[in-house]
């Protein structure tokens, strides 16, 4: 059984029904929900997703423009910024993306059900799951259970593991310009510590702008502060607009925990903490996780052994999670200046 359909948890369960297994999905939201996202992909990250759920990812999911430069602002300021050579960025729209992967599940044999929150285990074997849906409670028995239910993960929750999950939280409004100021087609990262340990950023979608920014929990500045000090940055430097955001959400990303599970419960993607602390990129992880736990899933003999598998398959991954974070731990104006330096000069 699988609780959540995002990335994570539809890679999973296309992988193990692949393989011949018998499926059921639940899902929190309904059909085309929400996830507050960049809805970027690096364009290697295509391929992998392609290559796991058995199709190419169709054009009505791209949004406009379809790919983006990587252009880096480091704390100095935009004249010693620029584009990244050699490098494009591919820019879906998330919620159509998501309901695409759903899809391919259902072509696959999962069942999906939507509409269904996963509440908790009827004991400590983990072996019957009690959901809600509008009917009402209901239980359903499964030999493995695969918690991709997001950076708030209830299935994380329930093996009493939420203690120890530091989050960056992360606020991101969509303003709806045509006028972008100098903006051009590029995803743009700006690096500087005093508005965020990781960075913010401006994405061109559709008609307007997405612009975003992350802090630590119960850190200075807020949120909202980070935010208003990067519109501002955003205007200086590129002239865009002080124009009121259309919408204004927050999320969280993981930030430096791996929980991978036990026994036969196991977690995936932004419930497992398994997305880059550095770019936010989650999606690409969280397919590649799913698809690890599918594998590791299909290969052990015993349920109860399923977590341990999985470590094993996953191993690469968290380990870079890992050294990513490591490397964000130790960054200050000097090293985001270098960082920009070197990677501009990059062939
Ligand atoms: C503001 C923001 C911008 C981002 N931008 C990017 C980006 O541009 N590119 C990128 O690669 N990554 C980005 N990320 C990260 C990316 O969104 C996540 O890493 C990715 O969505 C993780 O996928 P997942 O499947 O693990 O979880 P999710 O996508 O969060 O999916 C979890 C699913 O579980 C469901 N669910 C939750 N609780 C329950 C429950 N109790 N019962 C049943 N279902 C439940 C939810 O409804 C949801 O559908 C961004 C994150 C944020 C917050």
């Amino acid at each position: 059984m699988v609780v959540g359909g995002g990335p994570g948890g539809t890679s999973t369960a296309i992988t193990c029904a692949q393989e011949g297994l018998k499926v059921l999905l639940i899902e929190r939201g309904r059909p085309h929900r929400h996830k507050p996202c960049g809805g970027l992909l690096p364009e290697a990250a295509r391929d992998v997703i392609e290559d796991i759920v058995g199709a190419e990812i169709p054009d009505d999911i791209f949004s406009v423009p379809t790919d983006l430069s990587l252009f880096y602002v480091p704390p100095s300021g935009r004249s010693n910024g620029g584009r990244v050579r050699n490098y494009r960025i591919l820019n879906i729209d998330r919620d159509s993306f998501d309901d695409w992967l759903v899809t391919r599940a259902i072509m696959s044999g999962v069942k999906v059900k939507f509409g269904a929150s996963f509440e908790g285990f009827t004991d400590d074997t983990n072996e019957e799951v009690l959901f809600f849906t509008q009917e009402g409670p209901q239980r359903v028995q499964a030999d493995i259970v695969v918690g991709a239910d997001g950076v708030r993960s209830s299935v994380r929750n329930a093996m009493g593991w939420n203690q120890s999950t530091p989050l960056l939280l992360v606020a991101q409004e969509f303003i709806d310009i045509k006028d972008r100021g100098d903006l051009e087609d590029c995803f743009y990262i700006f690096l500087r510590g005093d508005l965020s340990p990781s960075y913010a950023y401006a994405i061109p979608k559709g008609e307007g702008l997405v612009v975003g920014t992350g802090v630590m929990q119960r850190s200075s500045p807020s949120l909202a502060e980070s935010m208003q000090q990067f519109r501002e940055w955003l205007h200086e430097e590129f002239g865009v607009p002080r124009e009121k955001p259309l919408r204004k959400e927050v999320w969280a990303l993981p930030f430096g925990y791996f929980a991978p599970g036990r026994e036969n419960v196991i977690l995936v993607g932004d419930a497992a903490g398994l997305c880059n602390p550095f770019s936010g990129e989650g999606i690409r992880l969280a397919v590649e996780s799913g698809e690890a736990a599918g594998l590791a899933i299909v290969k052990c003999e015993d349920p109860k052994n399923a977590a341990a598998a999985y470590v094993e398959e996953v191993r690469g991954i968290a380990d870079f999670v890992r050294d990513v974070l490591e490397f964000v731990l130790e960054l200050d104006d000097d090293k985001r200046e270098k960082f920009v330096m070197d990677e501009l000069a990059r062939r």
